[in-house]
């Protein structure tokens, strides 16, 4: 009998955990570069995926290990994802405004960790502030410089900057990337001013959706190396020095025609006629807000006595 593989401790609170659901990876196939690009069709497949009866925090454990995934990253190009500017620049316009609704923000200094091809930097740049990207993908960086943003191109652990210079620290559906969330948290506390906003959002695997379709659950994808719930997310913020302010679902805009292709798998045989029937309407661009209670926003404050 082939032997259980071995539970990692918690991240986050150190105790044991437990496998969740299986890899359903076929033939343990080693991660391809195209399955890390925001846009990847490769839903619901995944390695082991690990969580913790004490926080809910959850992991995936990669048989090859997570340093080679997060090395992949910038080689990824992803040319599907410019297809959807429209509907993501409503999305970042959105995010922005929300940022600037906290009474105690001013147009400043915004730092944003993963910042693709810089949608939201242009936003936040038009909109009258200073922001800078860090992005690992030499691609998506590229495409930022050419919209004259300013953009680092690396990892967090690779940006050198004054600690304490930025008075927000943006991320947008990154989290469930990171290598070691708790870690990257801590060094974009370190790079907040005291009193700065920290907003990010994250895939919610404590949400209806997740714990319907359970192992099925689209988000289960082999890029995303962390599983968050509202109680873990906001154990680890408040652990990386944080204090929160609250936390709330995202919707998303999307097209139709988006919507449906990617739910096609989940809807199994109907979902080729779903297709075709959005088509006849002509619905396929149509954009729609869609909330299902997957992305969760956090939004959190450095304390102003913080150094
Ligand atoms: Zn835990």
């Amino acid at each position: 009998m082939p032997s259980a593989p071995e539970a990692p401790p918690c991240l986050l609170c150190g105790r044991r955990t437990v496998l969740l659901y299986p890899s359903n990876v076929p033939n343990g196939a080693p991660i391809e570069s195209s399955e890390l690009a925001c846009t990847s069709p490769h839903l619901s497949v995944h390695d082991d995926i690990f969580t913790c009866h004490g926080c809910g925090l959850a992991r995936a454990e990669p048989p090859g290990g997570v340093s080679e995934i997060e090395e992949s990253y910038r080689d990824v190009h992803d040319k599907l994802y410019r297809a959807s500017e429209p509907e993501r620049r409503e999305d970042f316009r959105r995010a922005i405004e929300g940022i600037e609704r906290h009474p105690f923000v001013s147009r400043g200094t915004l730092l944003e960790i993963g910042s693709s091809v810089g949608l939201f930097l242009d936003e936040a740049t038009k909109r009258g502030w200073k922001a800078t990207g860090i992005e690992p993908s030499r691609w998506a960086s590229e495409q930022a410089a050419a919209m004259g943003l300013t953009v680092f191109n690396g990892m967090l652990d690779e940006f050198e900057a004054e600690s304490a210079s930025f008075d927000v620290v943006a991320s947008w559906d990154v989290w469930e990337h990171v290598q070691d969330p708790l870690h990257s948290l801590k060094r974009a506390h370190g790079l907040l001013k005291p009193g700065g906003l920290l907003a990010l959002t994250t895939v919610n695997m404590g949400g209806f959706m997740a714990r319907v379709m359970r192992g099925r659950w689209p988000w289960f994808m082999r890029m995303h190396l962390h599983y968050f719930t509202r109680k873990s997310l906001a154990e680890m913020v408040r652990r990386a020095g944080f204090e929160v302010l609250g936390m709330s679902t995202q919707s998303k805009t999307l097209k139709l025609g988006y919507v449906v292709e990617r739910a096609s798998k989940i809807l199994g045989p109907l979902g080729g006629p779903a297709h075709k029937a959005t088509g006849w309407l002509g619905l396929h661009d149509r954009r729609v807000r869609i909330n299902f209670g997957d992305i969760l926003l956090i939004e959190a404050r450095k304390p102003e006595s913080a150094a």
